[in-house]
């Protein structure tokens, strides 16, 4: 099963994409985690994706496309994958359909997690992310239970500077400019659900779940 994972910053597409990785084994492929890591090893790639990420824009699609498809690409993926942070342009939906077309493939679902905009801001100013696992934590929703170090692997955790007030206000923007449009593109392929995702992270993973195993309307 192939599900790509929508939603504004903050929306908690990793946190949910994390649970559903538990849940079904598939692995979670998070497109802004690619790009921090490749950062870190200090590639070309990397250091070309910073100077877009600094500013809260979207890295150019023929990076983009790339480095999702390579990654698609290995043996892991081969069942299905969880793909978080990607497509967030039409013109990498595309490519995407196109590639998956060749490789005969599919995406099955695309799940679209809605949460009002004052709620984004909140979750965005307190997230706080391990180093090593990039696991999300929440200073007042989901704290870790020693400050500062990850429960699952010990791991530092930090903010990113990208959370930072300013640069959040861009990220919305350049959401709802050039990442809604596909929203409207999985529809018309009958594949997008839709979730409340203003609820907490239980519920809103019921939610999913529940409109997984549901039927698509055709
Ligand atoms: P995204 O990957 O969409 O940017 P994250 O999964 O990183 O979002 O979540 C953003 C922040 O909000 C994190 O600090 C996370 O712990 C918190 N969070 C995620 N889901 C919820 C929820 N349902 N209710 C409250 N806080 C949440
Ligand atoms: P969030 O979890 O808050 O939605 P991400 O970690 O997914 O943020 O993305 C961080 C940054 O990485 C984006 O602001 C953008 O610069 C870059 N990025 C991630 N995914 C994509 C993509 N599919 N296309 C272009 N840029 C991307
Ligand atoms: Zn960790």
């Amino acid at each position: 099963m192939y599900i790509v994972m929508l939603g504004a910053p903050g929306a908690g597409k990793g946190t949910q994409a994390e649970i559903l990785a538990r849940e079904t084994g598939l692995p979670h492929i998070a497109s802004g985690d690619l790009f921090r890591q490749a950062l870190e090893r200090g590639t070309e790639e990397g250091l070309r994706a910073k100077t877009y990420m600094d500013k809260g824009e979207l890295v150019p699609d023929e990076i983009t496309i790339s480095m999702i498809l390579q990654r698609v690409d290995s043996p892991d993926c081969a069942e299905g994958c969880l793909l978080d942070g990607f497509p967030r342009t039409l013109p990498q939906a595309e490519a995407l359909d196109r590639a998956f077309e060749q490789r005969g493939k599919d995406i099955d679902r695309a799940i679209y997690i809605q949460v009002p905009e004052e709620e984004l801001v909140k979750r965005l100013s307190g997230r706080w992310l391990c180093r090593s696992c990039q696991t999300s934590y929440h200073v007042i929703t989901s704290p870790p239970e020693t400050p500062g170090k990850c429960d699952k692997c010990g791991g530092e955790l930090y903010q990113r500077s990208d959370d930072k007030k300013e640069t959040v206000q861009d990220r919305l923007r350049v959401f709802f400019a050039q990442t809604m449009p596909i929203l409207d593109y999985y529809k018309k392929q009958s594949k997008l659900i839709t979730v409340n995702g203003n609820l907490d992270i239980q519920g809103v993973a019921g939610e999913i779940i529940s409109a997984l195993q549901a039927p698509m309307s055709r």
